[in-house]
């Protein structure tokens, strides 16, 4: 069973939604850069004042940033994590290599029209970070989250433009990882288009096969 993983695709293609189901199940630490960034805006820290005018414009936040954020979280993880939404870029994942070994690196592959229906609809909980989809995933309640019953809501950068932009920034800065861990021998492509539970089985097979 692999325990140190990766989740690598679009934004959109539903890395979180499957991180928060495998985390679950297998007692992994899930780090998601995304939603660390976020927090640190709400708070208006200056990590976050920093952020906002990247994430804004759907383009990545410096390297040095979020490399200093992954830093801090690996050393507080215990045997088992999901990275979601980190590496994105050559430079990440090289410093990714030299803090810790990573095991298997789950590629969400889905055409863009998929990615763009799910990210206008996608709800967040600010309180736990729960993700919901108006049309596809919605919460019992209308606007509330089914754990917490906080009330959702619509990220800023999830409207159209800014979804296509990010969309972009994929293919321009990330996409050349799925070559870089596939010549590692540590990739596994999955049919993120697919319905959540199909996904999630086949993460499973792709983390406990050799
Ligand atoms: P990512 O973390 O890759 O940006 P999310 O996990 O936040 O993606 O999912 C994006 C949106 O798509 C959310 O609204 C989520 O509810 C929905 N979603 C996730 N996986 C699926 C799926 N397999 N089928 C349909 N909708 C999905
Ligand atoms: P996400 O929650 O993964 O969709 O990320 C939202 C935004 O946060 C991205 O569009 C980037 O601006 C920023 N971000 C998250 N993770 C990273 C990362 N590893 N490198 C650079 N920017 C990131």
């Amino acid at each position: 069973m692999k325990t140190r993983l990766v989740f690598l695709g679009p934004p959109g293609a539903g890395k979180g939604t499957q991180a928060i189901v495998i985390a679950k199940k297998y007692h992994l630490a899930r780090i998601a850069t995304g939603d660390i960034l976020r927090d640190a805006i709400g708070r208006g820290s200056a990590l976050g004042l920093k952020a906002k005018e990247f994430m804004d414009r759907g383009d990545l936040v410096p390297d040095d940033v979020v490399n200093a954020i992954l830093k801090d979280k690996i050393h507080n993880t215990p045997d088992g994590f999901i990275i979601d939404g980190y590496p994105r870029t050559i430079e990440q994942a090289n410093f990714l290599q030299s803090a810790i070994e990573i095991q298997r690196v789950i590629y969400f592959d889905a055409p863009e029209e998929i990615l763009v229906q799910r990210i206008v609809n996608r709800r967040v909980c600010p309180v736990c970070n729960a993700v919901y989809n108006k049309l596809e995933n919605p919460p019992a309640v209308e606007g509330k989250c089914d754990l917490d019953g906080a009330e959702l809501f619509h990220r800023t950068d999830d409207i159209e433009e800014v979804t296509r932009e990010r969309i972009k920034t994929f293919w321009q800065k990330t996409a050349p990882l799925v070559d870089y861990y596939f010549h590692k021998g540590l990739l596994a492509k999955v049919s993120a288009e697919r319905n959540v539970g199909e996904v999630t089985a086949e993460i499973e097979f792709a983390i406990q096969t050799e």
